[in-house]
């Protein structure tokens, strides 16, 4: 038996890797629609537009901008280009909910209204992306959401997705992100800081005011 050479670990590790990484996508969703209730769905502008041309609804009414106290025990988390300055603080930018706290896309049979134009976060959930300081996609994990037991995921073993597939969508996610934190930035940069509805006119979006 022999020592293992560097390049032999990484190998190893990235077999190990692999094998969890298929295994994680072989799922099919059980519907029981957890992750469309009381969590905050993130967006970025190219899901707005998606949703705003799918539903004909003015980009305000689709989304909500949530302080840090709403997000609390992720601000951690949260990288400064996803926080919007206005004039009355920072916010970030999720799907809108309903009063009981539910999506606002999600109906009474447990399906969604909006499903051809989700948000990404919903397409690639309950996968998340561990993405290096070069914006590259260098791993997959279960969501937090559901390793820190906020929600319980009813997800069923199946013939889930390719990994190929996944990665296409992974990454065209990432593409999306990095393309609206760059509009956050400029729109933090800008001396006046407006409100809910200069933010999104500023992105492009009509608004219902
Ligand atoms: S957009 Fe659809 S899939 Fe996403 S949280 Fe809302 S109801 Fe669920
Ligand atoms: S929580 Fe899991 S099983 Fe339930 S709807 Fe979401 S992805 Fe599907």
């Amino acid at each position: 038996m022999h020592a293992c050479s560097v390049l032999e670990r990484v190998i190893i590790e990235n077999m190990k890797k692999s094998k969890r990484v298929l295994k994680l996508l072989k799922f099919d969703c059980g519907q029981c629609s957890s992750c469309c209730r009381n969590i905050i769905v993130d967006v970025t502008g190219p899901d707005i537009e998606r949703l705003a041309e799918y539903t004909g609804m003015p980009a305000d009414k689709l989304v909500r901008l949530y302080s840090n106290e709403e997000i609390d025990d992720r601000k951690e988390d949260k990288e400064a280009s996803d926080w919007i300055k206005l004039s009355y603080g920072k916010r970030t930018i999720g799907l809108n909910k309903k009063r009981n706290g539910d999506c606002i896309f999600l109906l009474n049979d447990k399906t969604c209204e909006a499903y051809d134009a989700r948000p990404m976060t919903c397409r690639v959930f309950p996968v998340t992306r561990v993405i290096d300081d070069k914006d590259e996609v260098v791993d997959l994990e279960v969501s937090d959401v559901i390793t820190d037991n906020t929600i319980k995921c009813k997800r069923i073993k199946g013939n889930g997705r390719s990994y190929e597939s996944f990665m296409a969508l992974a990454r065209l996610a990432s593409d999306e992100e990095e393309t609206y934190s760059k509009k956050v930035k400029e729109w933090n940069r800008s001396i006046d800081k407006g409100v809910k509805n200069d933010f999104l006119n500023f992105l492009g979006f009509k608004t219902s005011t």
